[in-house]
């Protein structure tokens, strides 16, 4: 199975972004994979900085960013497939960077309802949230600030916008499991009424669901869906979709997990849970 080259892919992007189909853009839909985070696009994340008297610097380009039209090349330069192996990738230096110029609870709104906004001119009328707690947590930012920001945009986009919200509280599997219980505690837990679901993202390699066993159980336990990434052709996917498709993990969803095509096991599992991914 051969890789489509990523220019041709941006290529198509743009290309559909140009020809919009009023067909289907008057479609509704569901929105199930989207991470807040990742939705910044560099002229909030510039506004942001500003406001924020927050440098915005990329190690990786040694390179510090004085205008929007320079930050938005740099996004242009990120490709999927460097995500993969150790270390800091163009696109997790891009995706947590920009976390950086988040600060006080309106960045966080404004961050949510720039999204929401958009969704809502695509036709999105229910959408599934992801956020990542202790990629703000870790920067000094409380967990109250981060999520009245997005408490008080969910009300607002359900109001104004006619997008309804559900938040899914992403576990950073790069971090350890001891982190993770105590976000569950401290986040899901009081804000169960936002949130549907507990997922797990960031860099997958060497880092399997397995490591994320007790605190599936107890989102079980205490009644939350549950979803883990599976990032295309990672290393070892198979045996984190395995995981993630039996027991003792056994999650609700599993999002991208592409690579299970390529085995007849893997697809069994997944015709048997009716999964969705
Ligand atoms: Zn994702």
């Amino acid at each position: 199975m051969g890789r489509i080259p990523y220019p041709l892919l941006q290529t198509w992007k743009s290309i559909i972004h140009s020809t919009p189909s009023p067909f289907l853009l008057s479609l509704p839909k569901l929105e199930l994979h989207v991470h807040l985070e990742g939705t910044l696009s560099p002229t909030l994340r510039f506004a942001l900085a500003r406001r924020n008297h927050i440098p915005l610097t990329s190690a990786r380009l040694n390179k510090t960013f004085t205008s929007v039209e320079e930050l938005q090349e740099a996004y242009q330069l990120l490709e999927p497939p460097s995500v993969k192996g150790p270390g800091v990738s163009a696109f997790f230096e891009a995706y947590y960077g920009g976390m950086e110029c988040l600060r006080e609870e309106r960045d966080f709104y404004e961050l949510s309802m720039e999204y929401f906004t958009r969704a809502s001119s695509m036709g999105v009328r229910y959408c599934e949230v992801m956020f990542d707690p202790q990629a703000h947590t870790r920067r000094g930012v409380s967990i109250p600030v981060l999520m009245s920001g997005l408490r008080r945009a969910q009300l607002e986009a359900e109001e104004k916008l006619n997008v309804k919200v559900q938040f899914i509280m992403c576990i950073l599997r790069d971090a350890p499991l001891a982190s993770a219980l105590q976000h569950y505690k401290s986040t899901a837990l009081p804000y169960r009424h936002m949130i549907a679901g507990i997922g797990l993202d960031s860099n997958e390699f060497q880092h399997p669901p397995s490591i994320f066993a007790a605190l599936f159980a107890r989102a079980k336990r205490d009644g939350f869906k549950t979803t883990a990434h599976s990032d295309v052709a990672q290393p070892d996917a198979h045996v984190h979709l395995k995981q993630i498709l039996t027991e003792p993990l056994l999650l609700d969803r599993v999002d991208h997990g592409l690579d299970a095509a390529l085995s007849r096991e893997l697809i069994a599992l997944l015709n048997g849970r009716g999964e969705g991914f």
